[in-house]
């Protein structure tokens, strides 16, 4: 029998080939992977009161330090967690289950990542809370004016993501928090797209829960963190143990945490210009090379990391299938969709049609992007638009 191929897939410079799907996940930085690697040599259990314990707490209080200065947070307010599906389940759950009142409502954008949509459901069929999901726009932007229209005296909480996983596009989410915190309804920001892509202070948008991510920002997978802010009333999920101040009991995972503080530390402006550069580069040959290529909200505020393309006629599992074949790792629509053939919700949501929807694929950059890349996946688009011209 052979032995199993441990090969990462695709062919290329990088391992992987040419990986533009980094709204999926990214690549560990070098120094993040090497620092992973060295605590996780470690044994200490930072709740440990010996000296190995005592120095992995100190990783982790470094960490929380760096992490707590980018969201202008303090300390004391971060919860680490297995990550942003964990975090958006304990903000959701954690404020419904303190509640104790009769099913409050939540109030929900139609946009979010399903570990904002799901649990909010959940809540609803099990009757402690009453879920409303609020329409965007066409551009997929939820609008201040329908928030305000939305709350109710039984609202207790509105969630609304900062950056949308599959078009990268910005939310007002100051402006709605402002306006949550002025009728005394909690906000909650699912920003695992957005942190460290554009900016986000949970006071000046005075957020009272937000979600990150270790692995969207070139830090590892399996760690992500909540922001609760002092005060707001919380259910923990996870009881035992009494680590996270008893908001969240379970063993930290030091390591990975540590990789996930040292992943923010190296974002810089420069770096952000640069991605967007190979964004807008990526774009602009899109459209001279397919003149009928739709770009989803190509014209509002948007991360810099993240394009969503539709050629007609073309359905993006197609697309998305034929670039793989030829090392060019992309996704249709939103990875976690990628195997279902169901239209992306966010793109319907938007105003797109069935086939519409199926059209779109999600084309996602890196700190580690090249413009040789962008190249390469424009020169396979326009490759395999000639297959198919050929075809008919
Ligand atoms: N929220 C958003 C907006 C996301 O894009 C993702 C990842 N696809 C998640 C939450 C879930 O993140 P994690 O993989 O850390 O659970």
């Amino acid at each position: 029998m052979s032995a199993p191929d441990s090969r990462p897939p695709g062919k290329g410079s990088a391992p992987g080939g040419v990986y533009l799907d980094h709204a999926a996940s990214t690549p560990m930085e070098a120094s993040v992977a090497a620092r992973v690697a060295e605590m996780g040599a470690v044994a200490g259990n930072p709740a440990s009161v010996h000296s190995a314990g005592v120095w992995a707490a100190r990783e982790v209080e470094r960490a929380r330090m760096r992490l707590a200065a980018r969201l202008g947070a303090s300390e004391e307010e971060l919860v680490f967690t297995s990550g942003a599906t964990e975090a958006n389940n304990m903000a959701l759950k954690g404020v419904v289950f303190a509640a104790r009142r009769h099913r409050p409502e939540l109030l929900v954008s139609a946009v979010e990542h399903p570990s904002v949509l799901e649990p909010a459901r959940w809540l609803d069929a099990a009757g402690l809370a009453r879920l409303t999901v609020l329409p965007v726009d066409g551009e997929g932007r939820m609008r201040v004016e329908t928030v305000e229209a939305a709350l109710g005296p039984d609202t207790l909480l509105v969630s609304v993501q900062h950056a949308n996983n599959e078009t990268g596009v910005l939310q007002p989410v100051a402006a709605i928090g402002r306006l949550c915190r002025s009728r005394g309804v909690h906000f909650h920001v699912d920003a695992s797209q957005g942190l460290c892509k554009a900016p986000i202070d949970v006071n000046g948008c005075a957020i009272d829960l937000l979600t990150a991510s270790g692995h969207k920002l070139h830090g590892p997978k399996g760690v992500g963190l909540l922001y609760l802010r002092e005060g707001v009333p919380f259910e923990p999920l996870l009881h035992g143990g009494g680590h996270e101040r008893g908001l969240r009991g379970g063993t930290l995972n030091a390591p990975a945490i540590a990789g996930f503080g040292l992943a923010v530390a190296g974002y810089s402006a420069e770096e952000l210009a640069r991605v967007a550069s190979l964004r807008d580069r990526f774009e602009a040959g899109l459209r001279a090379r397919f003149p009928n290529v739709r770009i989803a909200a190509g014209a509002v505020p948007r991360i810099p990391t993240i394009s969503n393309f539709a050629l007609p006629g073309v359905s993006g599992k197609a697309v998305f299938q034929a670039l793989d074949r030829r090392g060019v790792l992309v996704s249709a629509s939103s990875a976690c969709h990628s195997t279902l053939l169901t239209p992306s919700a966010v793109l319907k949501a938007m105003g797109a049609s069935d086939d519409e929807a199926n059209e779109a694929v999600r084309v996602s950059f890196g700190r580690t992007t090249a413009a040789f890349e962008v190249d390469t996946l424009l020169t396979a688009l326009a490759e395999l638009q000639e297959e198919v011209n050929a075809c008919r």
